[in-house]
């Protein structure tokens, strides 16, 4: 058991955690352009921040949440999602009292105690942004258009981006009873999950994946059948917002996602290339989650995406990825007498800011430069006896095999030369 770990966790290991560093930090990148800052929160938070954030008639908060009582007797839960944490830090910290929107940006941890399958965790990553205090639609589109210029970036394509309003509580109402009176005479023929949501969360029988609800559910009024007018005019706002961007969208009225708290613009990218957890991202707007988390009413809208997912829509894709972490140079000796001076120069070259390093196993010269090679570095120097007389070292390039002897003063400022003419 020692070895194993925790069924729906991974390990991310060096080359993969380079992968994941190129997602985040083009993720980091465009949040800076639009003008979102990081927020980093706690990983576990008061359960019931979770049950009112998230609501308690939802799979997440029923049955996947990992909660546990404290040494304290008291109920903590490691976060399933970033919003609430995030709508509880701005009322926490006041700043709901400063000037609106405020835009915040995460990343990190989430956890769900679901079935493990591919592109599904217990343990999985997000990415993900809040915008809040605005209720301007030109912010649900900004947010949307951001998911897609992220996506772009990482060369991700093909992707089919869905767009909904599940309008405002009023509206929800009005479909609710709709809902009811079409699912009513389809009762038994429902999942066993959909018969109990056709009561408490009719809503949710829309987006069932089950066959039998999928196919009931095609014909059933959707939320757009149900928009007031407020409703209707902010949805048409943020498609013109969309149209002018050039972002291509379908509308899709049976979109409503799995949290209680969206009102107006729900949001879903789905991949085709990663099987039948599709979903790499999705957002939209939640009017009704600060006044519901015990702050005024304030608006907001926010997205997250799943780090795991967008890796495997880009594998999929034959993307691009950076080269993992290389050294710029190994140090070689060339026989035992060296190897103190191959330790000064590799603190030398370390401190004029090149990766470096050397031999720790006691190989053999052939040995450390087959080593060297499997590091992946870009230069490998060599300290021989005769060459520390002459106060030099041979220097390899391993992009062509090509040697040359460079005098050990100023070696780093040299290297760095060749790397920068590359
Ligand atoms: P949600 O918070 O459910 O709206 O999910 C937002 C995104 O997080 C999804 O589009 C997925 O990319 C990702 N995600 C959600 N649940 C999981 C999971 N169990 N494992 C991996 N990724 C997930």
């Amino acid at each position: 058991m020692i070895t194993t770990r925790p069924r729906g966790t991974a390990d991310i290991l060096p080359e993969e955690a380079g992968r994941w560093r190129f997602v985040e930090d083009t993720f980091r990148r465009i949040c800076r352009e639009y003008n979102y800052r990081e927020i980093r929160t706690p990983v576990f938070e008061h359960t019931e921040l979770f049950e009112r954030g998230v609501g308690d008639t939802t799979d997440i908060v029923e049955k996947e949440m990992y909660t546990f009582r404290d040494r304290g007797d008291r109920s903590v839960s490691l976060r399933p999602e970033g919003t609430a944490p995030v709508v509880r830090a701005y009322l926490e910290s006041n700043l709901h009292s400063g000037p609106q929107p405020v835009k915040l940006y995460y990343t990190g941890a989430m956890f769900r105690y679901d079935k493990p399958q591919a592109g599904r965790y217990r343990q999985f990553h997000q990415l993900g942004v809040e915008a809040l205090g605005s209720s301007h639609p030109a912010l649900d589109a900004e947010m949307i258009a951001m998911i897609m210029d992220f996506y772009g970036r990482l060369g991700l394509k093909g992707l089919e981006l869905h767009i909904n309003s599940v309008g405002c509580p009023r509206c929800r109402l009005a479909l609710k009873d709709e809902l009811q009176n079409y699912l009513r005479p389809h009762a038994g023929e429902l999942c066993i999950n959909c018969k109990n949501r056709l009561e408490r969360n009719p809503l949710r029988v829309l987006d069932c994946k089950e066959k039998n609800c999928d196919r009931i559910a095609v014909n059933a009024p959707t939320t757009l059948d149900c928009l007031c007018p407020d409703c209707g005019d902010h949805f048409d706002a943020v498609k013109e917002y969309l149209d002018r961007l050039g972002v291509v969208y379908q509308v899709d009225g049976r979109l409503v996602r799995g949290l209680d708290y969206y009102t107006h613009t729900a949001f879903e990218v789905m991949s085709t290339d990663i099987g039948s957890q599709s979903s790499i991202g999705g957002g939209g707007r939640y009017n009704g989650l600060v006044e519901a988390c015990g702050g005024p009413p304030a608006p907001g809208v926010g997205f997250a995406l799943g780090i795991e997912r967008i890796l495997l829509a880009m594998k999929g894709r034959g993307a691009y990825f950076p080269a993992g972490d290389r050294p710029d140079v190994f140090v070689v000796s060339a026989d035992a007498e060296c190897e103190k001076d191959a330790f000064d120069l590799l603190f030398a070259l370390r401190k004029c800011g090149l990766g470096a390093d050397m031999d720790y196993m006691g190989r053999s010269l052939k040995a450390q430069m087959k080593f060297a090679g499997k590091t992946g570095c870009r230069f490998v120097v060599i300290l021989g006896g005769d060459e520390l007389k002459r106060g030099s070292a041979s220097v390899k390039d391993m992009t062509n095999g090509s040697q040359i002897e460079l005098p050990l003063k100023g070696l780093a400022e040299e290297i760095k030369k060749l790397i920068g003419g590359n």
